[in-house]
């Protein structure tokens, strides 16, 4: 019932018309509260948001005392400040999304400790027949030169017998959850004669695939930074699907600010010292010394160089 009220209580917003002298991102607006799907059963909407690029452009000119230029040189502006890293500007613009996620996926994200929380209770209601199931795609062997991964390739009839007993933990799972409420999902009671637990306790069987939702609000500066390590080949698939879609958001929302963190942060490298200098003598064509670079950091160079 309350979560059917909470959908109504969106639809009401969508078809209401709000008149307002703050700025707004034509594009992010016609896309808010609109839930993007994620993994089976997950999804992230656009609830509010507070600013648009020039907004960043007008904070920066207060330390600049400057006033209101041309786009191309709010573009120049906000790419300068990003490559410089002066990022105080990008923290005057906010923005709050309505997040479904499995609890796995949420124990990551949640240590992202700069946003605002407020998280779906299983103290107060009870939780959806819902777990996430990996596609048969996406089940694959603990890699090997990866400790935190996945790598290769598994036969495709033993990863469709591993699916099949996460499904039936699922099953058995909320099977269990339901006989220690003592109620079925629509909340009636299942037996008369037995006292269900607390639904604070009864939660405890559900596995870590279980859904939870947030909103979860976060100022540009601290979601740019979320962004660049949950969108990066090194997170876990399951939370970069989420962040691929928020990077999509993020273009509606800011794009001149998108262009340069996809410039400055996402297809940009850091190095040490060692690849500086190996790189130096690849140029010159001199004989490397690849003992010095790490292993790791050689193997991404290949790639990105493609030597
Ligand atoms: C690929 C990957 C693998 C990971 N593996 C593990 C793992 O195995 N185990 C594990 O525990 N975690 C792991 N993490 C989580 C990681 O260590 C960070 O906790 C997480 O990415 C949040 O980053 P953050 O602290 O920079 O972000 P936020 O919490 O959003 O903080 C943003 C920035 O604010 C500053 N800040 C915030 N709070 C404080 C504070 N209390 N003190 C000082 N500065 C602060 C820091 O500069 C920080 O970078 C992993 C993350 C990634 C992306």
């Amino acid at each position: 019932m309350k979560k059917k009220s909470n959908i109504n209580d969106i639809k009401k917003i969508i078809n209401s018309e709000f008149k307002t002298k703050r700025v707004t991102a034509n594009k992010l607006d016609k896309v808010l509260y609109k839930p993007f799907k994620v993994l089976d059963h997950g999804f992230v909407r656009v609830i509010d948001y507070m600013g648009d690029d020039s907004s960043i452009v007008q904070a920066a000119r207060v330390s600049y005392g400057k006033g209101t230029k041309k786009l191309n040189q709010d573009k120049n502006l906000i790419n300068y400040l990003l490559s410089h890293r002066h990022t105080t500007p990008f923290e005057m613009n906010e923005i709050k999304f309505h997040i479904k996620l499995p609890i796995f996926v949420a124990r990551q994200w949640i240590r992202h400790r700069t946003a605002n929380v407020n998280e779906y209770s299983a103290r107060y209601s009870i939780l959806d027949n819902e777990f996430y199931i990996p596609k048969i795609d996406d089940v694959k062997p603990q890699s090997q030169q990866n400790n935190q991964g996945r790598a290769g390739e598994i036969d495709k009839d033993l990863g469709r017998h591993y699916l099949s007993l996460m499904k039936e933990n699922g099953k058995i799972n909320f099977s269990s959850y339901k006989h220690l409420l003592n109620v079925d999902e629509d909340g009636e009671v299942l037996d008369e004669k037995r006292t269900g637990i607390a639904r604070e306790l009864a939660r405890m069987v559900l596995p870590l695939s279980s859904y939870t939702q947030w909103y979860w609000k976060i100022d540009l500066h601290n979601l740019m930074h979320f962004l660049a390590l949950r969108f990066d080949d090194h997170a876990q698939y399951e939370i970069r699907v989420y962040a691929e879609v928020m990077l999509d958001l993020m273009k509606k929302w800011v794009p001149l600010t998108y262009d340069a963190f996809v410039r400055n942060r996402v297809n940009s490298l850091t190095l040490s010292s060692e690849a500086i200098e190996f790189l130096k003598m690849k140029i010159k064509n001199k004989k490397n010394n690849y003992n010095n670079i790490s292993k790791r950091e050689l193997e991404n160079l290949k790639k990105i160089f493609d030597f």
